[in-house]
């Protein structure tokens, strides 16, 4: 593979949603040489692995302004890329059986009630009026917002690298940064399998590699890997469409549509960190057994098809954006769980207002790095 030295005023490290995003801002404040190095092939991580959701129902405010500030980007989206928006606007319902879970709900709704999210409170009786393949019978209640829903991620974040592109950002697939380069308490640049890259900022957008990555300026950031499986039924009309995203909180079973069959994933909350993304019969089964037992007609559905990918998870489940630890020139947005195609846009824009002016509109302490070595606040509800 050819070799060779450039440079660049901002080397970005990682080419999905939030590498893009966070390209395509920095690079709309003109006269910036900014490099995207990518491993593979744009967009295929994470990004394109993901179910697409987009909902203001968080607990965390920071995450719901977040969410505001994508849907408020979505809402220019086709005047801004000159391409529609596949947003399903579907809602998003969340359903509680256990009475701890149905309390912290009440308890979010406040919250989300108090950004102006029009999120309603169900009984089971109103679940059942509305979704009558619903099971209802052991539910406390379900919390839903009409305006949240699902848009498809390959697509939004090929726009972003299309914009970025065109304002002159140089991406470069099939090109692996192999470390961070260091000096004089600072990042100098990055090594890749392709030669070096200058660059007084790097900006870590690794994804689930972004611990690894961090690893090689000597940071270490508490974001691990954790795969989770989603499934696809071939046609299946017996549970009418549009359908919202169920989120059946206490199995942590989830379901949407897709075209014209039923969308499906469940969360492990034993599987252990790992990069696999292989799909598991043993785990198929499991998620079966709960989606019987929400909504018994899915009995009848046919998988035709299956895939894993990977979340990336701090701690506290929020994700870390700004300066990543000591090193001056280091910053990165990482550790974004099941949020990150949602919050990428917003996030994108945060972090060029960070590294370009210094200064963000949104309050970034709930996800600066420093709450890993410090006191850590509340951190965000562990959803699907
Ligand atoms: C099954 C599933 C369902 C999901 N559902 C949702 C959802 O409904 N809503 C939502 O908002 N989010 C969802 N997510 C989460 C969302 O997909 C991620 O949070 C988001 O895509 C993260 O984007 P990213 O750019 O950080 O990571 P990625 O898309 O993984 O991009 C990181 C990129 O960095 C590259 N890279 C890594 N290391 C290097 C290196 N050393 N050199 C060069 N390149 C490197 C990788 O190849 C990769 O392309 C889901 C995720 C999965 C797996």
């Amino acid at each position: 593979m050819a070799q060779s030295e450039r440079s660049a005023d901002i080397a970005v490290v990682g080419g999905g949603i939030l590498g893009l995003c966070t390209a395509c801002y920095l690079a709309q404040a003109g006269s910036l040489k900014i490099s995207l190095l990518e491993k593979d092939l744009l967009a295929q991580a994470s990004t394109g692995l993901s179910v697409g959701g987009i909902r203001q129902q968080f607990s965390h405010p920071s995450n719901i302004r977040l969410s505001q500030m994508t849907l408020k980007l979505f809402s220019r989206f086709e005047e801004t890329f000159g391409r529609p928006l596949d947003f399903h606007r579907v809602g998003y319902l969340f359903m509680a059986q256990k009475e701890q879970t149905w309390h912290s709900f009440l308890e979010s709704v406040r919250t989300q009630q108090d950004l102006g999210v029009p999120v309603e409170i169900l009984p089971p009786s109103e679940i059942r009026r509305r979704w009558p393949f619903l099971n209802t019978d052991d539910l406390q209640g379900g919390t839903y917002c009409a305006q949240d829903g699902h848009a498809d991620p390959y697509s939004v974040a090929m726009a972003f690298a299309e914009s970025a592109r065109m304002l002159g950002v140089s991406i470069e697939e099939n090109t692996r940064v192999l470390a961070v380069k260091t000096g004089s308490g600072r990042v100098q640049g990055v090594r890749t399998t392709r030669g070096t890259v200058a660059a007084p900022i790097v900006v870590n957008t690794a994804g689930a590699w972004a611990a690894e990555l961090a690893a090689t300026a000597g940071i270490e950031l508490p974001v691990m890997p954790f795969r989770r499986q989603v499934y696809v039924t071939r046609q299946f009309d017996a549970i009418p469409k549009p359908l919202p995203l169920i989120i059946d909180q206490d199995s942590l079973f989830y379901f949407r549509g897709e075209g014209r069959g039923i969308l499906m994933g469940m969360t492990d909350p034993k599987e252990p960190s790992s990069f696999h993304t292989h799909v598991d019969r043993d785990f198929l089964e499991s998620l079966i057994e709960a989606a019987h037992r929400r909504s018994p007609v899915l009995a009848q559905a046919e998988i035709l098809r299956g895939w894993g990918g990977l979340y990336a998870i701090t701690p506290d489940e929020n994700p870390i954006i700004g300066s990543l630890g000591e090193l001056d020139g280091f910053f990165g947005a990482v550790g974004f769980s099941g949020h990150g195609f949602q919050h990428g846009p917003s996030v994108g824009r945060i972090l060029s207002e960070l590294i370009l002016t210094g200064k963000t509109s949104i309050d970034l302490d709930p996800f600066s790095y420093t709450r890993f070595t410090g006191q850590a606040g509340p951190g965000e509800e562990r959803t699907v």
